[in-house]
Order: structure tokens, then sequence, then C-alpha cells
């Protein structure tokens, strides 16, 4: 049997609809000089779909890689106001956040709906960062396991286990997002360890072993090595502390 290769973290930061041209130019710059120098983890940035461009420009040849916030599961066509999987792709994306917790509750993404631009997603050979997490009311009703297990299940339908492989999984506990209340290392873990039986007992271990899972939900320097250092813990997806390069550096500093 093949050796199953180590999960390299990934430390990707969601701009939102944050930032101007020019600031998100001078962002991408930093990050893309500090990570010359860095080697144990994968950085990902993911601007608003105007700025995916110049940002690509900016990050030139650097490792850092270009995602973007969300996409359009149609190919093309009639969808005013729509981006397609191909046009990121085009304009150099990597990865693309899928299902975040914002789009599903403020917009009302289902997932049926996700699982649809999952599928387009890796069609047009972009990796998909698929977000699950829980309502403060789950969690307190003993329901966190069941509701980001059916997320899973209902978002990564229909995947064959080599595509389930390459999907990134962003465990973000709702209540923990932009509020500034980061779930404890020890929390994190018990679901991240709970996703990834999850996938082992629908698929099998090795691909179990060969997701990685983020962590989101106010990640900032100073809580991100203790978090990052949980065995089930592969990077984390990070919003309000990734538009400053300081702190987005910090946190991928975390990584050990
Ligand atoms: C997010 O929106 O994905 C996120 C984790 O935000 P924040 O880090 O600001 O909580």
């Amino acid at each position: 049997m093949e050796p199953i290769p180590m999960r390299k973290p990934l430390i990707a930061g969601n701009w939102k609809m944050n930032l101007d041209r020019h600031a998100a130019i001078v962002l991408a710059n930093a990050i893309a000089e500090a990570a010359e120098k860095i080697g144990n983890v994968e950085i990902a940035i993911c601007p608003p779909f105007v700025y995916l461009d110049v940002v690509r420009q900016a990050l030139g040849n650097s490792v850092v890689a270009l995602g973007a916030q969300n996409m359009s599961p149609e190919p093309s066509g009639a969808f005013t106001g729509e981006i397609s999987a191909g046009m990121l792709k085009d304009v150099g994306c990597k990865y693309v956040i899928l299902g975040h917790s914002e789009r599903r509750h403020l917009l009302g993404e289902t997932d049926a709906f996700i699982n649809t631009k999952v599928h387009a997603a890796i069609a047009a050979g972009l990796l998909p960062v698929v977000c699950v997490g829980e309502l403060l009311a789950d969690r307190e009703a003993g329901k966190t396991a069941a509701v980001v297990g059916a997320q899973l299940e209902g978002s990564c339908a229909g995947l064959s286990p080599e595509q389930m492989a390459e999907v990134v999984m962003a465990y973000e506990p709702v209540w923990a997002i932009g509020t500034g209340k980061v779930a404890s290392p020890e929390q994190a873990e018990e679901v991240h360890l709970a996703l990834r039986k999850m996938i082992s007992d629908r698929y099998n271990s090795q691909t179990a072993e060969r997701v990685r899972i983020q962590y989101g939900g106010s990640v900032k320097p100073s809580n991100a090595a203790e978090l990052l250092s949980q065995p089930n813990i592969d990077g984390a997806l990070v919003g309000g502390a990734s538009l400053r390069a300081e702190d987005f550096l910090g946190i991928v500093a975390g990584v050990k």
C-alpha cells in the first residue's frame, strides 16, 4: 500500500468584502514577500472577485495561492452578476471557498446548492474549501456533530474518494465567526476528529487521512499556535485577522 502523504497545513485569508484595490495589492505584496521564507505551510489569500486579477499580478511567481470566496455552479450563460469556476481558473485561482456560513445564513445557500458548486469547482480544476459549522443553539442542544455531519454529507455528496481527498474542509462554528469568541483547542479538535471519522466511515481511512480540515472563527496570532498544534487541525481559514499582514503572518507562524 502506498504511504499516505503528510497533510500540509493551509492558512487561508478570507478578505470578504473588504479593502480597496490599492490596499489589496499592498497586502498581497507583503504576504508574498514573507512567504518566500516559509516552507512548512501553504498560504492562500481570497480577495473579492474584482481584485483577483490585480492580486494575481502582485503575487507574481510567489508560492502564495489565490482563492475566490464563492462561484456559480453554472459554467456560462445568462446568469447576470455570477462568476463561473472556469473564470476563476482563468484568472489564476487554485481554491474557492464554498458554503461559507455568511452565504448559508445570510443568502440561504443550502447543502444541495453548495454540492452543485463543489462538483463544478472540481470539474474546472479548482480545489473547494467547503465550510461547515454549527450555530450556538445547535451546540447548546448537543447537536454539533449531527449538524456538521449533515453539512458534510450534503455538500460533498457524490464525490469519489479521490475527489474527496482533494477537498479542504473548514470547520467554522458560526458563533465564533467575527465575534472574537474562539472555540477552545479541545472543542475544535473534538469536531475535527469527528469530521475525519465521518469521512473515514463514508469513504475509507486513507481518504480521511488526506483531507485537510481547517479551523475558522476568530483565529488570531495569540490563539493560533495552540489551535494549530491539535492533531486534526490542518490550518486555518482566517477572516478579520487576514486583513493585516502582521496578524495574518503571525497566524502562519503559529504552524510548528
Ligand atoms: C471567516 O469568515 O471565515 C472567519 C473565520 O472570520 P473571522 O476570522 O473574522 O472570525
